[in-house]
């Protein structure tokens, strides 16, 4: 029913958020590449995002709904992905969403590859959908919608992403566009703001992000000296996949952990941890190295000190053999276990997860109305975590402290 599906380039738009903050992992990547010709870093979970793209732009395009694709097996990137009830409804949402909007659009884009006039053999993405209304006027707005199938990285509609895919398809018009809104759907992301989140942009303030940070970005990603940065854009770079970055291998190598905290200033130490996320990665590739070494009979043992690791079964939790039966008296385990202990032998009714419910059909408005996220205490996150900063508690005593004094 549905075909093979292709991939991405070196400067594209996906990877903006990553080749934006370190110009240099360009051209170590594409060395990587060249080196190793059959070099994949599109995972599972690529993979399985291509599929969702595929069902969203095939029921867009062909006029079926989603779940006209259910059980649909597609290949893409070497895995067989079955689409599944989870995926049919993360697409429906977006569907959904583009649906309600294309009756009052003037133009109107799905799944489409675009170029940058400039430079177009560099800058080019595809857009998963893009809608044009009020065209022909002086408050034309230009929404770029865009899908996210992943549940572990938060994509904020304030990526570079929407903003390079937004600037491509202005480029397609021959009018001016007044007003740029930016979409996210993230239907397996848990974000408070929910799954669908928007912001807009002025026409002068897309120029100026295209002229300041986009392009200049970009030229930089051809210097053959770009510098490398490390932070949390680490965690996607296929260099630090493969354990191949040179800027983390130093930054590893002299990773000094007898500093006294009290020698450090407040700089150096949000330094530190802003790299966190990017070396726990080069331990988790460590990790899997001596796994996979493990699992192959060779030892994980230190030549020297004869310290190290050892294969283990994994931990895990006592379950019932649910399909037990007295080879006597033909008891099965619930008979058994009533028997013995009553109604003791089972726990008390209890409810759904908000989670849970929300799947279920009508859960959505229950955990809406009903649930809501208890406070358990402060800790500190990158900035570009989708949560909204909050004041210090102590600030807040210290204000009713002295609402109370001049009172
Ligand atoms: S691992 Fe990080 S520092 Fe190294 S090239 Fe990739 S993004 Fe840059």
């Amino acid at each position: 029913m549905l075909k093979e599906v292709p991939t991405h380039s070196e400067t594209g738009a996906s990877s903006s958020p990553r080749w934006l903050k370190c110009p240099g992992s360009v051209r170590l990547i594409r060395k990587l590449k060249d080196n190793d010709p059959s070099y994949n870093d599109s995972g599972f979970p690529a993979a399985e995002g291509t599929v969702a793209h595929k069902v969203l732009s095939d029921s867009l395009e062909l006029g079926h709904l989603p779940q006209y694709y259910i059980n649909s097996v597609i290949k893409s990137d070497g895995y067989q992905i079955t689409v599944d009830q989870e995926m049919i409804d993360g697409v429906t949402l977006m569907y959904d969403y583009v649906e309600s909007k294309t009756w009052c659009a003037d133009k109107f884009l799905i799944e489409k590859k675009l170029r940058d006039k400039k430079y177009p053999d560099d800058l080019y993405g595809t857009v998963d959908c893009c809608i044009v209304t009020d065209y022909e006027t002086d408050s034309s707005t230009l929404e770029v919608v865009d899908f996210k199938y992943g549940k572990h990285v938060c994509v904020e509609p304030t990526s570079s992403q929407l903003k390079y895919y937004a600037m491509l398809v202005a480029q397609t018009l021959d009018r001016p566009v007044a007003n740029f809104v930016l979409t996210v759907i993230q239907p397996r992301y848990p974000h408070q703001k929910g799954p669908k989140r928007t912001i807009s942009l002025s026409a002068e303030e897309m120029q100026s992000w295209i002229d300041n940070e986009l392009i200049p970005g970009f030229l930089e990603t051809q210097n053959e000296n770009a510098a490398l940065k490390i932070g949390d854009w680490c965690s996607y770079c296929p260099l630090n996949t493969t354990n191949m970055c040179p800027a983390l291998r130093e930054y590893t190598k002299n990773f000094d952990a007898t500093l006294d905290l009290r020698d450090l200033t407040a700089d150096e130490k949000i330094d530190f941890l802003t790299k966190e996320k990017a070396v726990s990665k080069f331990f988790d590739n460590i990790r899997k190295d001596l796994f996979k070494d493990a699992m192959n009979g060779i030892p994980v043992t230190h030549s020297q000190t004869g310290e190290g690791f050892k294969l283990v079964n994994k931990r895990s939790d006592r379950i019932w053999k649910m399909d037990y039966k007295d080879p006597e008296t033909g008891e099965t385990l619930a008979e058994k276990l009533e028997s013995a202990l009553g109604e003791k032998a089972y726990s008390p009714r209890s409810f759904l997860s908000p989670a849970q419910v929300e799947k279920l059909p009508g859960g959505k408005k229950l955990v809406t109305k009903f649930a809501y996220k208890p406070s358990t205490g402060f800790t500190i996150a990158p900035l570009s975590d989708s949560r909204s900063s909050v004041r210090p508690p102590n600030d807040v005593f210290e204000e009713v402290y002295s609402d109370l004094e001049t009172e």
